[in-house]
């Protein structure tokens, strides 16, 4: 987060609570990043919807996070903000960022595929004022198990709508989206913008602002980044050779499925 340090516009200067301004500070943030910066007072004033161009890494849970703590009403019932990410990492990540500034009677829901939908039911039926998900396990609980209501959310927020666009939750959203309000906010971010993002855009969207952020990138300088193009059949001969041409090698990798996962492992 090295580009906050550049920007000296303040929380307070956003308009955010005294109550949130603390629970910041004693997180240790010290100035806004770009994203926050342009969202935020956005959220908090502006009555129309909002499309964020910006990546992980840039500050954008809180960007959304915040604003929406500041406006819940904790005595009121019902769902109140829905937020869909693509994975279950991330829909965790976004629930513990906004957790870790909200009052302790805020409740936040999770659910994502592969948890045990017990647990779900029991967190359902004490009435979450926020709920993070994934698009299948939301709709699960929405429409085929009917346990979710969301006709009472203000705020419908779809965190990096392109790689859930990209897995291919294209039509649980959508589904979704027919059983929320017509009166809600709705935020959209994503990193990239292809046409299927902006056919969402224009199709379930109101009026909106667009706040980009110069893609700036967050990773650390001390990091350099190396990539080698090969054939498919050659991939894990490339990676022994990179793994054998570095000393004491340490890292992680990455596939793309559990079966790529459970070949990769069991050659190593
Ligand atoms: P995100 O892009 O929301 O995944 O956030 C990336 C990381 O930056 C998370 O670890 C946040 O806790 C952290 N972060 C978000 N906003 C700020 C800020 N204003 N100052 C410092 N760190 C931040």
């Amino acid at each position: 987060m090295t580009e906050s340090l550049e920007n000296k516009t303040t929380f307070r200067d956003l308009g955010l609570s005294e109550k949130l301004l603390e629970a910041i500070e004693k997180k240790g943030y010290q100035y806004p990043s770009e994203i926050q910066a342009g969202v935020i007072p956005l959220l908090l004033n502006g009555d129309r919807d909002i499309v964020g161009q910006a990546q992980t890494g840039t500050g954008k849970t809180a960007a959304f996070g915040l604003p929406l703590l500041d406006r819940l009403n904790i005595d009121k019932s019902g769902v109140q903000a829905m937020i869909l990410a693509p994975t279950r990492e991330l829909a965790i990540q976004v629930a513990n960022e906004i957790k870790s500034f909200a009052d302790a009677r805020v409740r936040v829901t999770l659910l994502y595929g592969g948890q045990n939908i017990r647990d779900e039911l029991m967190e359902l039926k004490r009435g979450p004022h926020i709920v993070v998900g994934t698009p299948g396990r939301v709709k699960d609980h929405l429409i085929t198990k009917r346990t979710l209501n969301l006709s009472t959310i203000d705020y419908f927020i779809l965190d990096e709508a392109d790689e859930m666009l990209n897995i291919g939750f294209r039509e649980e959203i959508e589904e979704i989206l027919t059983h929320t309000p017509e009166n809600k906010k709705t935020l959209l971010f994503s990193a990239t913008m292809p046409r299927e993002i902006l056919n969402l855009v224009k199709q379930y969207m109101h009026e909106y602002d667009t706040v980009a952020i110069q893609s700036k990138t967050t990773i650390s300088d001390r990091i350099t980044q190396i990539y080698y193009e090969v054939a498919p059949r050659n991939k894990f001969e490339a990676l022994s050779r990179v793994i054998d041409m570095t000393e004491d090698f340490y890292g992680i990798v990455f596939c793309k499925t559990k079966m790529d996962v459970v070949e990769v492992a069991s050659k190593l």
